[in-house]
């Protein structure tokens, strides 16, 4: 699918840096017209998997947090974030609704659940000890410029 445009941020996993990643991410996006609502659940999703990279992937050390967002043809919003920390060592489980490693940090174990449904598409690769990749699609309705 063509790329219409295409934008890279790389950010140190500094916790600051996930407000900055979700301004970025929804700056970049409004040249794509999307409703308020789209825009906030973006948002949201973006949110998630910073949070993701920073609290576990990075757990008690620093690294970066790649994002790329695509605006594709026919309204679809692509984003990648990803990280080169501790990796997961069982996905399937990870995603699992419910399913968290740090229950004392009050974390819910929810993140993946709600970016799943606020997007169209998510999909998560891991390494152990290499790191962890989000992609997160989707389609925008209404008929924008693009
Ligand atoms: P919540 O998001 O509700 O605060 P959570 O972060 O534990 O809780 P999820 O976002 O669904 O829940 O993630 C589930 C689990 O997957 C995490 O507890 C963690 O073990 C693992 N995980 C998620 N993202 C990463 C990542 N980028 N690197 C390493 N582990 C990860
Ligand atoms: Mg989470």
């Amino acid at each position: 699918m063509e790329i219409l445009n295409e934008m890279k941020i790389i950010l140190p996993s500094h916790s600051v840096n996930e407000g900055a990643a979700r301004a970025a991410v929804s700056s970049f996006l409004i040249q794509a017209d999307p409703t308020v609502e789209e825009l906030s659940d973006i948002r949201t999703a973006v949110s998630e998997a910073v949070t993701n990279a920073i609290v576990h992937g990075y757990r008690g050390t620093m690294g970066n947090i790649e994002i790329t967002v695509r605006l594709l043809e026919n309204r679809e919003i692509y984003i990648k974030i990803k990280d080169r920390g501790c990796g997961i060592a069982d996905v399937k489980q990870a995603m699992e609704p419910l399913f968290t490693t740090a229950p004392e940090e009050e974390r819910s174990g929810l993140g993946f659940s709600v970016m799943e449904s606020f997007t169209d598409k998510l999909r998560v690769t891991s390494k152990g000890g290499k790191g962890t990749t989000v992609t997160m699609r989707k389609r925008l309705g209404g008929n924008g410029k693009c």
